[in-house]
């Protein structure tokens, strides 16, 4: 049996990962399962990205979009001046939206969900770069 080193700290591993950015063979301890780096990379990614923590930001992001969403329904509730209620929630676990909707116009109150929760999904793609 091989026995095999952590590159990083230097002790023994019985199993090693490979760090997707440099390469290096880690330990369980070192290497970060989430981002598929070891935690000497990791660290420089979070200095290269200091704003992005990484479920927090996407939870906030599912939150402002149900408000946005309940605020949209609001007004077109008011507006319409239908007295019938339309409601149309999404509600993200991790990056999977899951969408709710009732009502004689929920359809459309999804959609509209649909469509920010594409948005939101884009845009925090584009904050990941
Ligand atoms: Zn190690
Ligand atoms: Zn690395």
């Amino acid at each position: 049996m091989l026995v095999k080193v952590c590159q990083l700290c230097g002790k023994l591993a019985p199993v090693t990962y490979t760090c997707r950015q440099c390469k290096r063979q880690v330990c369980e301890a070192c290497f970060k399962h989430e981002v598929h780096v070891c935690s000497e990379c990791y660290s420089h990614l979070k200095q290269e990205m200091p704003l992005l923590t990484f479920p927090l930001k996407l939870f906030l992001l599912g939150f402002a979009l149900v408000f946005v969403g309940m605020i949209f329904l609001i007004a077109s509730s008011i507006l319409g001046g239908n007295v019938e209620t339309t409601t149309g929630i999404i509600i993200f676990v991790g990056p999977i939206p899951i969408i709710l909707g009732s009502g004689p116009y929920s359809i459309f109150a999804i959609l509209l969900a649909t469509i920010l929760a594409v948005l939101g999904v884009v845009f925090f793609l584009l904050l990941r770069k």
